[in-house]
């Protein structure tokens, strides 16, 4: 007997069908004895409608309404969850994030969890019932209700993990495992049947959607090891773990493109100290995550370019904090680009291996792709290019590192 944290997303819960497909796959861990936990997201689309509602209303909504907005989309899954077990007789009972107990700061759209008291789950398992637990939110020591950021159930699933020592994390999602790239893209792709957290955590950075990569960073802290598979089909997926030796021989794990980042570049920015300190102060104030920054060197003149990248849907809220310090920074304008998209190659391997940045612009060069911006880490290269050509540089870099 097992105590197994399982987490279901959106594409697995997408209808009542899907449900019932997640009630059997529960019954039978619950048929072998186990304790099970399960995590859902809301229904596929769901999450997207809600702040499609809000926006319909205006662009910069309050974001403690969005998140008691978007909380509502998991709480239609856990309740029709429960109902599909009963179905099959079995004890179920579904729980908010705040009735699991998860505690989380104050920063709506993107809170962290401070901590987890399960102690309504214990009591729930101890009855003998299937706990299900709304994924992405939580609630603040006040009594707010918070969300966790975009796909924020594979959190929820891997600090209950953590909070209840469960045996097994299972994330079920709707492919089997985490490739070498987006299959969509490349059709060659290669399931990997392990990946270490610093490759997986890069990949999520970089954009590959299989998670989020707070969750994969918070399993890295507390050592949880969880397994990325498939809720269609009963194939053995990907397990993340803690990088072994035998990882570093593979020079490239993974490719991945990020379609989600916007560019600014803020142009003729006063070169004086402080600056920069004032720009990006007032974009983490406002809890913008800024990703790459490039500064032009100024040759003599008294002003430089300044460019980075963040996640597009926060560019509303950026555009506001760079007009409002205009005044102080006094940089002429501030030009946006949405056509942007970054490519990121990652593999543990490229501690060990040589060259590997050259080969990745030798074969950018030769598809025609200028990069724009560029960055790096002990196992990850970035660039930004043209939006356009991001699907064509994935499939070429591949092929040169993975065949
Ligand atoms: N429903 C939320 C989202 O779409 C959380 C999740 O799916 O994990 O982002
Ligand atoms: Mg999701």
């Amino acid at each position: 007997m097992a105590l197994i944290v399982q987490k279901y997303g959106g594409t697995s819960v997408a209808n009542p069908d899907r449900i019932m497909n997640v009630a059997r796959r529960v019954a039978a861990y619950r048929a072998k004895g186990d304790q099970v936990v399960v995590v859902v997201s809301a229904m596929s689309g769901v999450t997207d409608n809600l702040i499609k509602l809000a926006k319909e209303i205006t662009a910069l909504p309050s974001e403690r309404e969005m998140d008691m907005l978007l909380a509502t989309g998991e709480q239609q899954t856990i309740a029709l969850t429960a109902i599909a077990l009963h179905q099959l007789g079995i004890e179920a009972t579904s729980l908010t994030g705040a009735q699991a107990g998860i505690v989380t700061d104050g920063v709506h759209t993107k809170a962290k969890i401070q901590n987890i008291t399960p102690k309504k789950v214990h009591a729930l398992l101890d009855a003998g019932n299937v706990v299900i637990v709304a994924g992405f939110q939580g609630e603040t020591s006040e009594g707010h209700i918070t969300t966790l950021g975009r796909g924020g159930s594979d959190l929820t699933a891997i600090a209950l993990a953590a909070a209840l020592k469960a045996e097994l994390c299972q994330i079920y999602t709707d492919v089997d495992g985490v490739y070498t790239t987006d299959p969509r893209i490349v059709p060659n792709a290669k399931k990997l049947t392990e990946i270490s957290y610093d490759e997986m955590l890069e990949l999520a950075g970089a954009g590959a959607k299989v998670m989020q990569s707070r969750s994969v960073e918070f399993a890295k802290k507390f050592g949880v090891v969880f397994e990325v598979r498939s809720s269609l089909n009963d194939n053995p997926g990907t397990i993340v773990k803690e990088e072994t030796k035998s990882m570093e021989g593979v020079v490239i794990r993974g490719v991945a493109l990020d379609k989600n980042q916007a560019k600014v570049t803020l142009v003729a920015v006063p070169d004086r100290p402080g600056v920069a300190a004032c720009i990006f102060k007032a974009l983490g104030e406002a809890a913008i995550n800024v990703d790459m920054i490039v500064q032009n060197i100024s040759h003599g003149t008294p002003t430089t370019d300044l460019s980075f990248t963040l996640d597009k849907p926060d560019l509303a809220k950026a555009r506001k904090v760079i007009d409002a310090f205009k005044p102080e920074v006094g940089y002429r304008e501030a030009l946006v680009s949405e056509q942007v998209g970054k490519l990121s190659i990652v593999g543990v391997g490229m501690r060990s291996h040589s060259g590997v940045a050259a080969k990745v612009f030798e074969t950018l060069a030769k598809e025609g792709v200028n990069i724009e911006m560029i960055s790096t880490s002990e196992i990850k290269i970035s660039v930004i290019i043209d939006l356009a050509k991001g699907e064509a540089a994935v499939k070429a870099v591949h092929q040169a590192f993975i065949g």
